[in-house]
């Protein structure tokens, strides 16, 4: 079985919801404010491969004020990503599996730069910054990223970094940069292995007709998911407007990555 960031994202939010996405296949309809961002944000990630792969993109740029203004921000926040170093190695959309048990995860890199004795994960996102470090540090993404970088290559963690790039920040792109470290290694990996072993129990579980578990009854959770009706969940009508816009975002980071041809 084939997991991403994403799937191990939405498997510790809510086993259940995990289940109806990926085993019931239940599709759920976006809305248009949701089509309108994914579209966006893949227009730019396809931009930044077709700039890396020196492909012309002016006339693409052109046509779109909002990709020109990502970019001309992105190029003057971030020079040094966009000029190459000698002797670096880089690739856009890198991708790399690592099996862990009956598993197959997936990473797939923006932007990976390797050089002697570092190598950074760059990853596009085309929402704000968010005002919470904490919850991307602990996202799978970042977790996940930077702990297969480290199984299947010749690096040490601590020569590895993951920076994610913000360019629909209020005034310019911002970044947030996490460092990896050995001890980092060593708790992602205990933790990645109780989650699978939990999966590998669900799934067997599964099979002879019983369901995913669900998050407690009146978590916030259930506010966020599709599903609500489906659960006999409740609304938790006192949610207040700020406290929704503000965790709709991460759901966003959460949706599955596109591999772009
Ligand atoms: S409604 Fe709640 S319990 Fe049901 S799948 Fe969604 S998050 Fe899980």
């Amino acid at each position: 079985m084939r997991l991403s960031q994403g799937q191990l994202n939405l498997l510790e939010r809510c086993p259940r919801q995990f289940q109806h996405t990926y085993l019931d296949g239940i599709i759920s309809p976006t809305s248009l404010e949701q089509q309108e961002r994914l579209s966006s944000g893949s227009r730019f990630h396809l931009l930044m491969q077709q700039r890396e792969l020196g492909l012309p993109i002016d006339a693409i740029v052109k046509e779109n004020e909002q990709l020109q203004g990502w970019m001309n921000g992105f190029a003057i926040a971030a020079t040094e990503i966009l000029t190459p170093a000698d002797g670096e190695f880089r690739e856009s959309e890198h991708c790399r599996t690592l099996q862990v048990e009956e598993y197959l995860l997936t990473v797939i890199y923006d932007l990976f730069i390797a050089r002697d004795d570092t190598c950074q994960i760059l990853d596009w996102k085309t929402y704000p910054k968010p005002q919470d470090r904490r919850k991307l540090a602990q996202n799978w993404q970042t977790l996940l990223y930077q702990y297969v970088l480290a199984e299947t290559s010749e690096y040490l963690p601590e020569q590895i970094s993951m920076t994610y790039w913000f360019v629909q920040s209020d005034d310019k792109p911002q970044s947030l940069t996490f460092n990896y470290s050995n001890t980092l290694h060593q708790q992602i990996e205990k933790k990645l292995k109780q989650l699978l072993l939990q999966l590998t129990n669900w799934l067997k579980s599964y099979e002879i007709g019983e369901q995913f578990p669900q998050v407690v009854e009146g978590s916030k959770t259930c506010n966020y998911c599709q599903f609500i009706s489906k659960c006999d969940r409740n609304f938790e009508a006192d949610l207040s407007a700020q406290e929704y816009s503000t965790n709709k975002l991460p759901l966003l980071a959460n949706i599955q990555e596109v591999v772009i041809q």
